[in-house]
């Protein structure tokens, strides 16, 4: 057809960026034969043209008109007619759905002459006039821009004086009374008649559907859902039938499979005599297509299918809109729908095995965040509850236990076997113990990426922050929400997947797919006993994930510093340590040694606290070896700034103050201050850490090598197969990585003589700053693998400070749309992914067998994960629960 306008039987599902969904879903419809109104399709690129020029395109209105004729011959009727009229529906529709964007008119084409015409040609006053202020009620509303409450005041008026409750007890009488009404409302509130010329309605209708694609509503919803700006919305002119003629008539939705549980069957709601938006308005109770069917079992026949045959079409899911005219079963929409992570994994499995779409096609339909959603246990919506708040959702899962308001309160009643939830303000570092200790963490202030959130993520525990409504008070031990009170102790509940907070118990439900993941599947499905949904789900489950593994190419590696977590990761299929962190094995009672070794004032008292931590830190490699026997584990070298071991020095100095105007100073007090104050830096992140500590403290790095040596010796010893690799943090010379070099393969060669094994523990780069990036081809001469720090990376590219960031301006950033996501969460594959390339690309050029891997949080990150495989790294290594996630992502990535 013309420039601008598609027939519905012109066009495809696959011309989704010049129809937009629904009229390319109309279009494939058609095509396939479906009982679809006729109609036709502006395109976007008129919508997009307008946008510009603020006119509809010169040639747009003659193409409608021709297309008008067309649709006017093939029905046999013309527009508005005063006798058999048609009329049709004008509905938005963008390549991406965007609710609440534009709302549709229908009955376009009635006035105060052919609703006479429609009475007769349907011998349906009633339904004439029903039809007739609906259209000025649409109009109204979404094209003049009227407040819509006052045609809803209005029809409730007129419910009211006849008695009745719903609208189909209004008789034809009450309906043309209240199109008087709704006339009147339309001329107080625009200033003008509503306009009779049907032309003049259908080309006003599509102008305001052009409009809509920039009302403030829309771009927020764009910015926030990542839609471009410059898409635009297509129009779809529809010839109109009709669901509210009466008993026989009707209009519903329906699914092809239950979107929530995934099970196999037909899914929807009906409504007797309706038309359109009645359905989900939720005006009227509406019957199951069961009922339906027993209603109409011809056209509920029909309906069955074209159900059937979408599916095997599209190949998945489909959403239906259909509308029943006298009998007769029309098709007005339909979509690959969405769905629960539960029911994408089942459906997944269910098409492969119905033979519709391969394994590589089911990884497609389910992804990362949706295992992740699995994954965590929730409330048994069943169950009784009481709602104090809600507020943001910052780590999934569903946790009960006591309410506490501080962390040694958490860490001696965990201790005692209570569950405990931690209630704070906010949280700071101090409060790790506790958070650990508890099973769910609540703030009152902070969002998604405050400390609370981002350790809580981290750790997989349960939490919410930014409770607002939450008063907390610490001091008494008690909070106070909508003036109830909750004190130390009382039973709360919060839901970390949709931020509800409850007062009291609150059933859960384990999470089955955890239970697959770390006993494997019999027991899994042994647990499920005869729920079978729980089974079918953790079955598929176990074959996407399987299948995942044999189609990826990167390994997947955890970061992991215990030799618990080590045995937890490999279980949830690590295949690899990516990350081992030594700088926890300085805490606890260690502490005071390390604390020696910085403060040391002679070389003989540094060598003996150094001497004290060697056998320590030794028995934490082998442990750590032995879990991970065969497997690389990449040990890293001390990382963080040295105040993290010392005392805090503003304590301290009051401290010292106090008591020195008590006469009682401590010596060691006084000189502990003195040597915390000489180290004490303005900005610790770029500041004394990583591998500038190493260089600058005598004996510290070696001592850690030592250890590592040590403990692989005795692992080969004993039989084992150990696969230890050092690695140095924050190099951004080669320089300093030569001297670090020097001086381990030193101390690897004395303990290999010593020992007599034969060593072999390559020695690593991170790559976590931006002059490392760009130098790695040199870096690379000395390093025999890179790993990506990409926190500290982003750090440093963005020069954003990861631990002040959230409160200072992120929120900003995101309303205003300068962030859409955290760099921290998902990697700004522009910047920071730029530098990674660069890396990769030098690094491999001077040593082409480099194996590259991530180890930031990033390393567990579903988008992010796809751009990693696709720079070519080897491995991405993150926390052991996301080690599933990462798997099927990897999977994803590769097919
Ligand atoms: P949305 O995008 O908000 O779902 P639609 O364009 O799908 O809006 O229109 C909403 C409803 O209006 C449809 O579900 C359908 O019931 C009704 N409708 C739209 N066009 C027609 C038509 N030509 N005949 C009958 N009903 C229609
Ligand atoms: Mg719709
Ligand atoms: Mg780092």
């Amino acid at each position: 057809m013309g420039n601008y306008i598609y027939d519905f039987s012109e066009g495809n599902k696959d011309l989704k960026d010049l129809l937009g969904g629904k009229g390319a879903n109309l279009a494939e419809m058609t095509n396939l034969g479906l009982p679809v109104p006729p109609g036709f399709t502006i395109t976007t690129q008129a919508c997009r043209s307008y946008l510009k020029t603020g006119e509809l395109p010169p040639e747009l209105r003659v193409e409608v008109t021709m297309a008008l004729r067309r649709l006017e011959d093939a029905v046999g009727r013309r527009l508005g007619d005063f006798h058999e009229p048609l009329l049709v529906s004008v509905r938005s529709g963008a390549k991406f759905s965007m609710p609440g964007m534009m709302e549709t008119v229908l009955n376009i084409g009635l006035n105060d002459a052919s609703v006479q015409g429609l009475a007769e040609f349907s011998s349906d006053e009633r339904f004439a006039w029903d039809s007739y202020r609906r259209l000025i009620q649409m109009f109204g509303k979404t094209v003049l821009g009227i407040d819509g409450d006052l045609f809803a005041d209005a029809l409730d008026k007129a419910k009211a004086a006849r008695g009745v409750s719903s609208d189909v007890g209004l008789t034809a009488t009450d309906l043309e009374g209240l199109v008087g009404e709704f006339k009147t409302i339309v001329r107080e509130g625009s200033g003008r008649e509503f306009p009779q010329h049907p032309r003049e309605q259908l080309d006003l209708a599509i102008a305001a559907i052009f409009e809509s694609w920039n009302t403030d509503r829309a771009r927020l919803y764009r910015r926030r859902e990542r839609i471009p700006e410059d898409l635009g919305t297509a129009v779809n002119i529809m010839t109109m039938v009709f669901g509210n003629l009466g008993e026989t008539s009707g209009t519903g939705v329906c699914f092809t499979r239950d979107p929530s549980t995934g099970v196999v069957g037909v899914y929807g709601d009906y409504l007797v005599n309706a038309q359109g938006e009645d359905v989900v308005s939720g005006i009227r109770n509406t019957l199951s297509l069961q009922d339906f069917e027993a209603l109409d079992p011809t056209a509920y026949g029909e309906l069955r299918q074209a159900m059937r045959r979408l599916e095997t079409h599209y190949r998945d899911l489909c959403d239906i809109e259909f509308t029943v005219e006298r009998g007769k079963l029309w098709m007005l929409q339909t979509r690959v729908g969405k769905r629960t992570a539960a029911a994408a994994f089942r459906i997944a499995i269910q098409l492969v095995d119905e033979h519709l779409i391969t394994m590589d096609e089911a990884l497609g339909r389910v992804s990362g965040a949706q295992l992740d959603k699995l994954m965590f246990p929730q409330f048994d919506a069943r169950s009784e509850r009481v709602l104090l708040t809600t507020a943001m959702a910052a780590s999934p899962g569903a946790a009960v236990g006591m309410a506490v308001f501080d962390s040694p309160t958490a860490v001696a009643w965990a201790a005692e076997g209570k569950d405990v939830v931690l209630v704070r303000r906010e949280t700071n570092p101090d409060d790790l113990g506790g958070m650990i200790a508890s099973v769910g963490v609540l703030t009152s202030r902070g969002g998604k990426t405050s400390h609370a959130a981002v350790v809580a993520r981290g750790m997989g525990t349960t939490c919410i922050v930014g409770a607002e409504a939450l008063d907390v008070d610490a001091a008494a031990r008690q909070f106070t929400v909508g003036g109830r009170t909750v004190r130390e102790g009382e039973l709360i509940a919060i839901d970390g997947g949709s931020g509800e907070v409850f007062l009291g118990d609150v059933a859960v439900v384990p999470s089955p797919v955890v239970r697959y993941l770390e006993d494997g599947l019999d027991a899994a499905v042994a647990a499920a006993g005869d729920d079978e949904d729980v089974a079918d789900l953790v079955r598929s489950v176990h074959r996407l994930l399987a299948h995942a593994d044999t189609a990826r190419r990167l390994h997947v590696h955890a970061n992991a510093d215990t030799a618990a977590d080590a045995r937890r990761a490999r279980s949830l299929g690590a295949q690899g340590i990516g990350l081992c962190r030594t700088e926890h094995m300085f805490l606890g009672e260690r502490r005071v040694l390390i604390e020696r070794v910085i403060l040391a004032t002679d070389d003989a008292e540094r060598q003996a606290a150094l001497d004290a931590l060697l056998p320590l830190q030794r028995a934490d490699f082998v442990d750590i070896l032995t879990e991970m026997d065969t497997l690389p584990t990449t040990i890293r070298l001390i990382d963080p700034p040295l105040h993290e071991f010392l005392p805090d020095y503003t304590e301290l100095a009051v401290k010292v103050a106090l008591a020195g105007v008590a006469g009682e100073s401590d010596p060691h007090d006084v000189a502990l201050l003195a040597a915390v104050g000489r180290m004490r830096e303005a900005n610790p992140m770029l500041g004394l850490r990583g591998v500038r500590l190493g260089l600058v403290i005598p004996g510290l790095f070696a001592l850690q090598v030592r250890a590592v040596a040590e403990a692989v010796a005795q692992r080969l010893k004993d039989g084992g197969d150990p696969h230890a690799e050092i690695m140095v943090p924050l190099v951004a010379s080669v320089m300093e990585l030569h001297l670090v070099r020097d001086q381990a393969e030193a101390i690897l060669a004395e303990v290999s003589e010593r020992e007599g094994v034969t060593l072999t523990i390559p020695i690593g780069a991170m790559i976590e700053l931006p002059r490392a990036a760009l130098t790695a081809g040199r870096i690379a001469e000395a390093a025999e693998f890179f790993s990506f720090g990409t926190n500290d990376m982003t750090q440093t590219t963005w020069g954003f400070s990861r631990d002040d960031v959230e409160g200072a301006f992120f929120s900003e950033y995101a309303a205003n749309g300068v962030l859409s996501d955290s760099p921290f969460d998902t990697i700004d594959v522009r910047g920071v992914g730029e530098l990674v390339r660069i890396a990769v690309e030098r690094g491999r050029a001077t040593r082409p067998e480099l194996t590259i891997g991530v180890c930031g949080e990033h390393g567990g990150d579903p988008d992010s994960i796809a751009f990693f495989h696709a720079a070519g790294l080897d491995y991405v290594s993150c926390s052991p629960y996301r080690v599933p996630v990462a798997r099927l992502e990897a999977g994803r990535a590769n097919v």
